[in-house]
């Protein structure tokens, strides 16, 4: 008991959601030892799809136990296996109830709420059945993590959209910077995102077109219907691994993992057009200017978005409803390169 008690402790040391998940998984391994165990969370889109992020597995090897764990590589969207190619694990995420195989091996799925909703499923594989106290235990792990993560989620999100609001933006944006800046100028095929110093990230603004006018014609209430409908196309647009912000008002940001420029724009473009082609309620169809910049060595927060809103200031004089980056501006003579990235003034 001891023991799960320092687990619990750690993990609610952490703000990180990576690492919260990560530390997750570690106590249920040291606690429960089973041979694999791993977080699976669901990609909206048509059809949701699974997105699995996070994987340990325990090998024994003449005795000796290692631990890998695994990011999961990305994977294109539709590369990710349908909800139903796992129906114990669906079962689990839209009954909210513990599922099982008896095995042997033996299989478990325990839902990970999210306030009253089911937003992964914690998987378990082991040798045997799992005994009622390791599943009561597992359970109770469970609900404290659910429980602080809601917390963290309250401070994080923004009410309207659930979006991430600006407060962690800042952490994201460096804890990617870290990852590398890639000149994206590296080799072909499955390596294609990893440029000679590391993956290449983007940062994008998103600002709705004439959105005052929305305002004016309908009444706010419409136009925060508009918010909440443009924020749930950009989490069926975008990756689960991208991260994406409402900013306030109606501008949206978006750190983009691990892509060539060509991609970067595609990633933006589908957005621009799957809101272009979304019949509001009442409104019709409204549109979104969008202006992508490269993070640089040295960036800083401020910087890069500065180059991304300047390319959105370009989309909206050019006609809105487009997306340009800054760098494909800047290479056409059509905005100047203002690089205060790596600049550090000294007193
Ligand atoms: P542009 O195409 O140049 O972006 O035109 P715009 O009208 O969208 O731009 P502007 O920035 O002038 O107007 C933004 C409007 O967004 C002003 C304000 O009425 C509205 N707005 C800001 N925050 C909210 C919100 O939380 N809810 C609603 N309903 N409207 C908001
Ligand atoms: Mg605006
Ligand atoms: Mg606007």
């Amino acid at each position: 008991m001891r023991n799960a008690i320092d687990h619990l402790g750690r993990l609610t040391e952490l703000r990180d959601r990576d690492l919260l998940d990560l530390s997750l998984l570690q106590s249920i391994r040291d606690l429960v030892r089973p041979d694999a165990l791993a977080i699976h969370r669901v990609a909206e889109g048509q059809p949701a799809r699974w997105s699995s992020r996070l994987r340990l597995q325990s090998a024994v090897t003449d005795g000796a136990v290692a631990h890998a764990a695994d990011a999961v590589p990305l994977v294109e969207f539709d590369d990710l296996p349908a909800l139903d190619e796992h129906l114990l694990r669906a079962r689990c995420l839209h009954t909210g109830e513990r599922q099982r195989s008896a095995g042997p091996p033996a299989w478990s799925g325990f839902p990970m709420l999210a306030g009253e909703r089911v937003e992964a499923v914690l998987e378990l594989h082991t040798r045997y059945p799992l005994t009622r106290q390791e599943s009561a235990l597992v359970s109770g792990i469970l609900q404290v993590f659910g429980n602080f993560r809601a917390l963290l989620d309250y401070s994080e999100r923004d009410t309207l959209t659930g979006l991430l609001n600006r407060k962690s933006f800042d952490t994201a944006f460096f804890k990617l910077l870290a990852e590398g800046t890639g000149t994206g100028a590296g080799p072909a095929g499955p390596d294609r995102r990893r440029g000679d110093a590391g993956p290449v990230h983007w940062l994008g603004v998103i600002d709705i077109d004439h959105f005052k006018r929305v305002n004016d014609r309908f009444g706010h209430l419409i136009g925060d219907e508009v918010l909440l409908l443009v924020a749930r196309l950009m989490n069926t647009s975008f990756r689960a691994s991208d991260r994406l912000y409402r900013f306030g008002g109606e501008e949206f940001v978006v750190l983009l993992r691990g892509a060539t420029e060509a991609e970067a724009l595609q990633a933006f473009d589908r957005f621009r057009a799957a809101v272009a082609d979304y019949p509001m309620p009442q409104v019709g169809r409204i549109t979104v200017s969008a202006g992508v910049t490269r993070l640089r060595p040295g960036d800083t927060p401020s910087a890069a978005f500065e180059r991304a809103d300047h390319a959105t200031y370009h989309a909206k004089n050019h006609g809105r409803d487009q997306v340009w980056s800054h760098e494909a501006l800047v290479r056409d003579g059509n905005l100047q390169d203002d690089d205060k990235s790596g600049v550090v003034v000294l007193f």
